[in-house]
């Protein structure tokens, strides 16, 4: 059986440990063992007021009462008739064959138990008439009972051959024919009558004990089928108190309660089965609820997390330019708008560099577009390695960017824009059997001074890169001043 804790695990991101599982799993046996004594017990409490009467009772008390008798059986051939049409009800749905056997079982025993109410009042008269319909009519339930019981996991009967009526009136004909012979009793003598009740009894006892027995080998978990097999484990201890008993005494009465305790108990089985989903072997335990819940959840998380991750990434791939992985003009404007609206907040400084390298149209005419490419990508990775993490660099053209310096003004922001000029300068990048350089640009500008938004501040940082080109390239210019050219 798969450990619960290592569900705990996977939904808690808790490593548990070894030897709190090892106890969980002790603790679950030993309530799991507990549970089955109790049902076991539970099962058995009849025995005890058949163990009672059996050995206090004085066998001579006797309670014939013709009238409770009758009225008993009346209750019961009604509630048995009702919970027939119950699980058929159940059977046209689910199909399941567990649950045809169940209703033929109930309609045999409401058909043959019929006559033994009728007859009550025969009793003083033909004992043998009046009883013969009481055990074989567990019989009957008995064995219904058992083949469904072996057919539990066969599959479901077609659609059309459910909805037919012809096999149940059948089946009914053939209960009722049943009660003919077994009429047939009348001309047996006392002693072979009684031969024959305690024999029909004996069968319907093993039978029961045998249906018992097949469910605990095979371990039926599913809560009917637990009920299923209480309800057996009942009846067959009716049928050990009718053997004990004789006709009216206290022990034949508990044997009729017993009887319809067992009944009740499988009853109680259909009614949920018809209230849920109409089978008995479907229909799913707790721990297995639980268990698909626990998996569920563990996926659903899992899941959950993949997404996020996806979601992290597809954002970052919006915001980020593909070949360089700086950020994008997207991503820029975003970034350039808070730090502005932040810094006019707080009166803060903000500086913007405008770069262009410089003849780089040379670089991919001389070595190719694959060269520009690899330069473009190492030239980022050594500007950012001249940045501040606060600082951000975006491409905003071909092979133009900004960086974006908060808390910065024009002086320091000139100091890092000759930093990075004079490191990407020093670069030499591999182009086939030669190494190249290349040369930046840059014009600075100043938040408040140069402009009050981005576009003029681009405007302003634009038009110094300008001056810089004008002025022989590779350099940085802070102000509106024409360059002196430089050799
Ligand atoms: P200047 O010094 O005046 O800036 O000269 P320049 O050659 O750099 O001129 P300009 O800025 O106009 O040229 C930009 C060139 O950059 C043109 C284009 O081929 C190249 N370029 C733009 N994007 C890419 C790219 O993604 N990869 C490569 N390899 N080249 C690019
Ligand atoms: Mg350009
Ligand atoms: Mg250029």
């Amino acid at each position: 059986m798969v450990c619960y804790g290592a569900f705990d695990q996977v939904i808690q991101g808790v490593a548990v440990d070894k030897g709190n599982a090892r106890a969980g799993v002790l603790m679950r046996q030993i309530t799991g063992l507990y549970q089955r004594l109790l049902l076991t017990l539970f099962t058995l409490m009849p025995m005890m007021a058949v163990a009672y009467i059996e050995v206090f009772q004085e066998p001579s008390l006797r309670f014939e009462s013709h009238m409770v008798h009758e009225m008993a059986i009346a209750l019961a051939i009604t509630l048995s008739a009702f919970i027939t049409y119950v699980t058929w009800r159940c059977y046209t749905v689910s199909g399941e064959v567990l649950v045809r056997w169940l209703a033929l079982g109930f309609l045999g025993f409401t058909l043959i138990y019929l006559p033994h109410g009728l007859l009550t009042r025969l009793a003083p008269d033909d004992q043998g008439l009046f009883l013969v319909y009481g055990p074989v009519s567990r019989l009957a339930m008995a064995v219904c009972f058992l083949v469904g019981l072996y057919y539990h996991d066969a599959p479901a009967d077609a659609l059309e051959s459910r909805k037919r009526l012809s096999p149940w009136i059948k089946a009914g004909a053939a209960f009722l024919a049943l009660d003919l012979v077994l009429a047939g009793v009348y001309f047996l003598s006392a002693t072979q009558v009684k031969f024959l009740f305690t024999m029909v009894e004996i069968v319907a006892l093993i039978l029961l004990l045998a249906g018992v027995l097949f469910m605990a080998l095979r371990r039926f978990r599913l809560p009917l089928m637990v009920i299923y097999m209480i309800s057996l484990g009942v009846l067959s201890q009716s049928s050990i108190a009718f053997l004990l008993s004789d006709i009216w005494s206290h022990q034949w009465w508990l044997a009729h309660g017993i009887s319809a305790a067992g009944f009740f108990i499988l009853s109680f089985g259909v009614v949920q089965a018809f209230r849920t989903t109409r089978s008995f072997s479907t229909v799913y335990s707790q721990a297995q609820v639980m268990e698909q819940l626990r998996v569920q959840q563990a996926r659903t998380l899992d899941a959950l997390a993949q997404l996020e991750k996806a979601n992290t990434q597809l954002a970052r791939q919006a915001a980020t330019d593909w070949l360089t992985g700086t950020a994008n003009r997207r991503q820029h404007t975003t970034r350039a708008k808070e730090d502005i609206a932040r810094a006019s907040r707080d009166d803060g400084d903000l500086s913007v560099l405008c770069l262009d390298i410089d003849h780089f149209k040379q670089i991919n005419d001389s070595h190719g577009h694959d060269v520009g490419d690899e330069v473009l990508k190492g030239m980022c990775i050594e500007i950012q390695r001249n940045l501040r993490a606060q600082d951000l660099l975006s491409r905003v053209g071909g092979e133009e960017f900004q960086v974006l310096l908060p808390e910065t003004d024009l002086g320091q922001a000139a100091r890092i824009a000759e930093r990075i000029r004079a490191a990407v300068a020093a670069l030499r990048f591999q182009a086939e059997d030669t190494t190249v350089g290349i040369t930046l640009s840059i014009g600075c500008a100043q938040l408040g001074q140069d402009g009050i938004d981005m576009d003029a501040l681009t405007r302003k940082g634009d038009k110094r890169l300008y001056l810089a080109k004008e002025g022989g390239r590779n350099q940085v210019v802070t102000d509106d001043a024409p360059v002196a050219l430089s050799d």
